[in-house]
């Protein structure tokens, strides 16, 4: 395991070498070079002056304000770190920042995030008591899927931040937040609708709110698994 970044250390050598010397490097130059090093070396760590095990959600924004541990940071406005109190019995976790998010600095602000909210309130939840964030920080290039390596580089910080906010209930929003958190390849189908685990807190899959604007028809599963966790956290829902 420890060969790809032995040898992409060896190439950066090289490179500096030859750039040293006055020859070219690689197109793309450093930037292109950095990337190839983010694709094989592993995750940079935490910086150690962060307290991961009994963390402030102050403490951890600011630590990630200026991340750059994985290439999403290139193309960012800005982090999206999260929204919500900490203390909230619900955390809702997507896969990543959208355009709109990336502009404002915070989750679901979108299309996605206002149906989200209008869904919350049908089953007696506000957004302002529930806490919203995402795998991943950054917004990656036209709205892909956070890839491995990036969702790695930002799980601590998410792992953190769970610990910082000590919800009750946990619900996964979509099929890659869905099978990133649960450690799973089965599809969101499978998946949503019944309570899996997720470092000791009860933690539900549903559907993106983004895939139920292209798909309304499944709002009504979607329902059935905000009741679930609405009364997962003490409420009747109608
Ligand atoms: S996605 Fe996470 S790990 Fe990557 S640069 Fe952004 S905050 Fe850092």
């Amino acid at each position: 395991m420890t060969a790809i970044p032995q040898a992409l250390g060896a190439l950066r050598d090289n490179l500096a070498c030859r750039g040293r010397l006055g020859l070219g490097l690689i197109e793309g130059g450093p930037a292109q070079l950095e990337r190839l090093l983010a694709l094989g070396a592993p995750p940079p760590a935490p910086p150690a002056t962060l307290d991961l095990q009994e963390p402030s959600l102050e403490g951890l924004a600011l630590a990630l304000a200026d991340c750059r541990r994985c290439p999403l940071h290139q193309g960012r406005r800005q982090v999206v770190f999260g929204d919500g109190p900490a203390g909230a019995g619900l955390m809702l976790i997507g896969e990543a920042p959208g355009a709109q998010e990336d502009k404002e600095g915070l989750p679901f602000v979108g299309p996605a995030g206002q149906l989200l909210e209008r869904m919350l309130a049908a089953v007696g939840l506000k957004r302002a008591e529930v806490y919203i964030t995402n795998l991943v920080k950054c917004r990656p290039p036209g709205n892909r899927d956070p890839q491995p390596l990036e969702a790695a580089a930002c799980r601590p910080f998410l792992e953190a931040q769970v610990r910082a906010v000590a919800p009750r209930v946990i619900c996964a929003l979509g099929r890659p937040a869905s099978q990133a958190l649960l450690d799973s390849d089965a599809p969101i189908s499978a998946l949503r609708g019944r309570w899996h685990d997720f470092q000791g807190i009860p933690l539900l899959p549903t559907f993106h709110p983004a895939f139920l604007l292209r798909d309304p028809a499944r709002k009504s599963e979607a329902y059935r698994d905000l009741k679930d966790l609405a009364r997962a956290l003490g409420q009747t829902p109608a």
